[in-house]
């Protein structure tokens, strides 16, 4: 804690991802003095599979599973799951938005001017890409190259690293926008993990974290929480929230995967393109993952008959919208079922996925079992928080994937980008939230006064 003597902060904000890295970015800019607490390191990716397995898929903290045997991974590192993710760059759910009096589309357009968001250049797609987006557009299927966000001029054709998490800076993570909120004065604190927000019920003045084995304490003026659809819920109850953690979305998924003779693929960008079959609650697009995953859920479904030849697999992701339903138990597990409707959607997809392997030439098809990866909705937007993403206690906010209101069904990194845009600006004065309850810097919108300039220290 000496290392932050007796500075006072203007913001605190958990959790480094989309929603977190966005949010103090824009704090930051603005001029606020911004403390990041991250409970991961920030380590440099290096696009290996140890370090993968020790971020992204440790039982019980970043690897949770359902009764359904559902995996849902996240990222626990600087960047959060975006470490990981595929960078693809869904245009955000702007009427789910809009109707809770929050416009998302300045803010999009102004990353868009910033990000390096575009299709794939031909020469980046890789065969097994090629190979069944021709096929899908023979079947008639309107599959498209997808928007991705990555440094194009870095990124290198047969590398499968992005998905461990690339070392070549090409694929882009929050991390760069945890490093403009740090060039900007923002302190970012890692192996810092919350255990709750301090408030005396009506105003939020800090929070208490744990970091080298003992616990401290951070004061500031405002509070953001963006440690992701899981972490955020935890740390609310920790705090004595109710109501959160329940009925919410995580996206199920499932490959399909068949082996075409003389592909030689197994090592490209995933989700380059594809199709969002909106009315059928589902997306299809291709998916090659590096040869240990693929021996992963390839044993999972006991077809080790199909280990071998990881090159000739030409695999396709369906990705469905699930419905709202589940908890969050007190210990951090995971407790909901897929229904009939998941299930039918998710066969659904799979029936359609075959087709067009089969017309790409593939054999021996089979599928994965279930995973997800986007959990969301656990703190839900107009019930815990409102259009200036605040909770029932002043100065403390959500801003990540645990404030989306209602299932989507896609991935929604830009979504998060947007939103803490929105709440960075919202907080500094920049828009106007319609029926929020309140914003202004570092001044407390309701209730007693804030509790600035007060110097962090341990417990
Ligand atoms: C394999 C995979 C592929 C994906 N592909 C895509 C894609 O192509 N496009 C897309 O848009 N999305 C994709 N996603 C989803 C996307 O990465 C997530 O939806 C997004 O990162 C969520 O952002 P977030 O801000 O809500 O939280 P997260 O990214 O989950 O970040 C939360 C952060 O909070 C930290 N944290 C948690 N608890 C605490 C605590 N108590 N104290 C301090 N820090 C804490 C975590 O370590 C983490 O850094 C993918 C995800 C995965 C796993």
């Amino acid at each position: 804690m000496e290392i932050l003597g007796k500075t006072a902060f203007d913001a605190i904000v958990v959790g480094t991802g989309p929603g977190g890295g966005s949010v103090a970015r824009e704090l930051a800019r603005q001029g606020w003095r911004v403390l990041i607490l991250e409970r991961g390191s920030g380590e440099p990716l290096r696009g290996s599979a140890v370090q993968f397995l020790r971020k992204a898929m440790v039982p019980g903290r970043s690897l949770h599973f359902t009764p359904d045997l559902l995996a849902l991974a996240h990222g626990i590192t600087v960047g959060g799951s975006s470490a990981f993710y595929y960078a693809t760059a869904f245009e955000p759910p702007y009427g789910m938005f809009d109707a809770h009096g929050i416009d998302l589309r300045p803010e999009v357009a102004a990353l868009r001017r910033e990000l390096p968001i575009a299709p794939l250049d031909d020469g980046l797609l890789g065969p097994a890409a090629r190979r069944l987006m021709e096929s899908a557009r023979e079947l008639g299927h309107a599959w498209e190259k997808l928007p991705k966000m990555v440094h194009q001029d870095r990124c290198r054709t047969g590398c499968d690293l992005c998905v461990v998490g690339c070392p070549h800076g090409a694929k882009w993570t929050s991390r760069e926008f945890v490093d403009e909120a740090c060039e900007h004065g923002a302190v970012l604190m890692t192996g810092a993990q919350v255990r709750r927000v301090l408030h005396d019920g009506w105003v939020a003045t800090g929070v208490e974290y744990t970091c080298g084995g003992s616990i401290h304490r951070a004061t500031a003026g405002r509070v953001v929480l963006s440690a992701g659809g899981l972490g955020t819920p935890a740390i609310l109850r920790a705090s004595g929230f109710d109501g959160v953690g329940t009925d919410f979305f995580f996206d199920p998924l499932l490959f399909t995967i068949g082996e075409v003779p003389g592909l030689e693929g197994g090592a490209e960008f995933p989700m380059a393109a594809g199709v969002h079959l909106v009315e059928e609650g589902y997306m299809m697009t291709d998916l090659v993952l590096p040869r240990w995953l693929h021996w992963f859920f390839t044993a999972q479904v006991g077809r080790v008959d199909r280990l071998a030849g990881h090159a000739r697999m030409l695999p396709v992701m369906v990705k469905i919208r699930d419905e709202l339903g589940g908890r969050l138990t007190g210990r951090g597990g995971i407790r909901k079922r897929l229904g009939e409707v998941e299930r039918e959607r998710l066969l659904s997809g799979h029936r359609r996925a075959r087709e067009i392997l089969e017309r790409a030439g593939a054999r021996r098809i089979y599928r994965s079992w279930y995973l997800a990866v986007h959990p969301g909705a656990t703190v839900k937007l107009g019930e815990v928080v409102d259009a200036s993403l605040r909770t029932e206690v002043a100065n403390l906010h959500v801003c990540d994937c645990s404030v989306i209101p209602e299932a989507w069904g896609l991935p929604p990194s830009l979504t998060l980008l947007a939103l803490g845009r929105y709440l960075g600006r919202m907080l500094a004065g920049d828009v106007e939230p319609a029926a929020a309850r309140g914003s202004g810097r570092g001044e407390p919108d309701d209730g007693p006064a804030g509790n600035r300039d007060i110097p962090l220290g341990p417990a």
